[in-house]
C-alpha cells in the first residue's frame, strides 16, 4: 500500500520543506521508494533535491492543468528510489485556474485525481504552500495523513490550533479518512527557554501526536539547499541530520518497517526523548 502524508502548515518558514525532504531522503535510504510531491509554486522542494525548476520541460502545473500525464513529468534524482513530481514557478498560474472551477469537490480533489495513477512508491510526500488555499487544500484533500512541522517559538501554539480546526473542516467535508500522523518540533534551540517552553507546551497539548524526535536549529540544514541536497546527504554527521533519521526511523517504524539502523558511533546512547535531543 502506498502512504501519502502531506506536510503542512499555514505557516510561513516553519520547516516544511526541510522535513519532508530529508525524511524523503532517509526513507529511500533505507529502501523505501519515495515519490516527493511539490505542490508549492515557490518549488523549494524541487531545488532541494538537485531539480532547476526554472529550466524544467513540465511540472506539476501541466499535470494538474490535464496537458501532461503524471509518468511523464515525474523525474529521476541522484539518490537511487528517491524521485520528484517537481513543481515550477507556473503553478502559481494553477490557483487561478483552480479556483475557476465551481464545484468544491472538484475543484478540491485535482491532486488526488493525479496521484490515484501512481503505485510504484511506498510513499508520496507532498510538500505544500504556507497558505491555506486551493493547492493546500488539493494536497489534504489527496492524503492519507498530515505530518505538522511547528517551529519552537512565540505563537506556534495558536497557529497549530487553527491548522487543526482547518483539518476536521477537512475532515468533515472534503476527506473523513485523513488524520493527523505527527507534528515535528522544528529548529529547537536547547539555549533559549522559550524554545524549551514551547515544545514544552505543544506537547502538552498533543500529548499523543507529537514525534519524540525534535529537530535542533542546524546552520548545515539550511546551508544544505543551495548545494541542491537533502541534509542528512550533505552533512550527515551533522547533528540536523542526525535528528532527521531519528525522526524518519521513529515514523517508519510506526508505519511497521524497522530500518537497519542505529545511530553513529558515539551517539549511541542517544535516545529518542526530549532530553537527549537538546545534547546534539
Ligand atoms: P515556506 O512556508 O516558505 O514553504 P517552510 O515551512 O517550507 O517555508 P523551510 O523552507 O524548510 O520552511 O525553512 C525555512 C528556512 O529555515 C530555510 O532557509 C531553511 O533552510 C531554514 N531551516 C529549516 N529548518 C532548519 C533548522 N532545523 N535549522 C536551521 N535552519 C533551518
Ligand atoms: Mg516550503
Amino acid at each position: 500500500m502506498t502512504r501519502i502524508y502531506t506536510f503542512t502548515n499555514q505557516k510561513g518558514g516553519v520547516g516544511k520543506t526541510t522535513t519532508v525532504v530529508n525524511i524523503a531522503a532517509a526513507m529511500a535510504d533505507w529502501g523505501r521508494r519515495v515519490l516527493l510531491v511539490d505542490i508549492d509554486p515557490q518549488s523549494n522542494a524541487t531545488t532541494c533535491l538537485g531539480v532547476d525548476p526554472r529550466t524544467l520541460p513540465s511540472s506539476i502545473y501541466d499535470v494538474l492543468m490535464g496537458e501532461q500525464s503524471v509518468t511523464e513529468v515525474i523525474r529521476g534524482t541522484r539518490w537511487p528510489g528517491l524521485d520528484i513530481l517537481p513543481s515550477a514557478p507556473a503553478l502559481a498560474g494553477a490557483t487561478v485556474e483552480l479556483n475557476r472551477i465551481a464545484d468544491p469537490r472538484e475543484r478540491a480533489e485535482h491532486l488526488k485525481r493525479v496521484l490515484a495513477s501512481i503505485d510504484d512508491y511506498d510513499y508520496l510526500l507532498i510538500d505544500s504552500p504556507p497558505s491555506l488555499g486551493v493547492l493546500t487544500v488539493n494536497a489534504l484533500s489527496a492524503a492519507h495523513a498530515v505530518i505538522v512541522p511547528v517551529q519552537c517559538e512565540y505563537l506556534a501554539l495558536e497557529g497549530l490550533a487553527q491548522l487543526m480546526r482547518t483539518i476536521s473542516l477537512v475532515q468533515r467535508g472534503l476527506n473523513p479518512a485523513l488524520t493527523v500522523r505527527g507534528v515535528v518540533l522544528t529548529m529547537y534551540d536547547s539555549r533559549t527557554t522559550l524554545s524549551r517552553q514551547v515544545a514544552e507546551e505543544i506537547r502538552k497539548h498533543f500529548p499523543r501526536q507529537v514525534f519524540e524526535a525534535i529537530i535542533p536549529r542546524s546552520v548545515r540544514l539550511s546551508e544544505a539547499p543551495s548545494f541542491g541536497e537533502p541534509g542528512i546527504f550533505y552533512a550527515p554527521r551533522s547533528s540536523g541530520a542526525l535528528a532527521y533519521r531519528m525522526l524518519t526511523w521513529e515514523l517508519l517504524r510506526g508505519d511497521g518497517y524497522t530500518p537497519d539502523w542505529a545511530p553513529p558511533a558515539g551517539e549511541a546512547t542517544v535516545q529518542l526523548t526530549t532530553e537527549a535531543t537538546e545534547n546534539f
